[in-house]
């Protein structure tokens, strides 16, 4: 098959590219190196079934493919929020342009929604059901009410033009090819801990998440893209930890000597969050394997190989 993967040169979706590969699909991956690297993908450069187009996706583009895994979107709070109407832009109209190759090619798209579709839940833990609670006029927002409009946009395409969709809530995922300055939780602490500077806790610590291994995630994406199922479904590891168990966790891991140190939680930070992962469970047949202590091991050890 033709697989066209936006955001290919990310952390997910650059892992996601190395299964299609794999797979011995034709890949194609379009990205504007926002928050991706060609360093992530260097290795199918020449390969003869893989192609590399530096496209943004706030502007379109015409392709031909069979599958669109729709994942081009900064996800780091750090990052969306460094230009959020950048980030409303390609959540809108990149969405849009790859509904629209959709609709002409006979194209199934995934889309990689998220977690932030429910805000700071009152709710927990979170089931596809619940439909959120997100503050519209915050620094959050921008990701928050991007990634819920891109839903919405799939789920008119699909009703309005009969657009195959599938939709994935994607919870906080971590592992190798996230960058040293990602801005998120796990990488922050990992390589606070390396680089034996305090680790960074914002607030108290008291809020939660819950960590799911990316190759864990990657099978999760693929099988609900090749099957019945349009979701949305939550996809993530139900473990929940907050945020200071977590620090600990690491520091206990790389250097029990590191510091941790406290600064002021951001603007709506979730308090907590953990999926319900019975959907997933039910129409996918899957979860996760890969525990926490396995996950941050192994991230360690990739860090360990960037800045140790
Ligand atoms: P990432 O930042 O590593 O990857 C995003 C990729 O999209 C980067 O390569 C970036 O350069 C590219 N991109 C951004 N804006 C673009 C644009 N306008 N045009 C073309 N390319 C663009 O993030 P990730 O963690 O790999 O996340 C991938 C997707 O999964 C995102 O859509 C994100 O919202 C979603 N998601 C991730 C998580 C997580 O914990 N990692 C959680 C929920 C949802
Ligand atoms: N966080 C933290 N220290 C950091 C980075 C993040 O305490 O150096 C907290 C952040 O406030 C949030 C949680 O860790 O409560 C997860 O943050 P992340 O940016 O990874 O993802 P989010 O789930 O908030 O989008």
């Amino acid at each position: 098959m033709r697989i066209l993967v936006t955001g290919g040169a990310g952390f997910i979706g650059s892992h996601l590219i190395d299964r299609l590969m794999a797979l011995d699909h034709d890949v194609i991956c379009l990205d504007n190196f926002y928050t991706g690297s060609k360093r992530n993908v260097e290795h199918w450069l020449d390969h003869p079934r893989f192609k590399l187009i530096e496209h943004d996706i706030i502007e379109s583009i015409e392709l031909d493919v069979d599958r669109i895994y729709h994942l081009a979107c900064p996800a780091s709070p750090v990052h969306y929020q460094a230009d959020p109407i950048k980030t409303i832009k390609t959540n809108v109209f990149g969405t849009l342009h790859m509904l629209g190759i959709a609709k002409r090619t006979g194209a199934r798209l995934l889309m990689a929604s998220t977690s932030e579709v429910y805000g700071d839940p009152d709710v927990h833990p979170q089931s596809e059901e619940y439909w959120g609670n997100v503050n519209c006029t915050g620094i959050r927002s921008n990701y928050d009410e991007g990634k819920r409009m891109a839903e919405t946009l799939c789920f008119d395409y699909h009703r309005q033009h009969g657009v195959e969709i599938r939709v994935a809530r994607i919870f906080n995922t971590y592992g190798d090819r996230m960058f040293e300055n990602d801005g998120r939780v796990v990488s922050n602490f990992i390589v606070q801990s390396l680089q034996g500077i305090p680790l960074t806790v914002y607030g108290d610590g008291s809020q939660t998440r819950s960590f799911c291994f990316v190759s864990d995630l990657v099978e999760g994406l693929m099988r609900l893209m090749n099957g019945d199922y349009i979701g949305p479904v939550n996809l993530g590891n139900p473990g929940e930890y907050t945020i200071l168990q977590l620090a600990q966790m690491i520091q206990g891991m790389v250097n029990p000597n590191a510091e941790i140190v406290f600064k002021p939680l951001p603007q709506d930070d979730p308090r907590r969050r953990r999926p319900d992962i019975s959907k997933a469970k039910q129409y996918l047949n899957w979860e996760p394997t890969v525990q926490i202590e396995e996950g941050l091991t192994r991230a360690i050890a990739y860090f360990r190989s960037r800045v140790g």
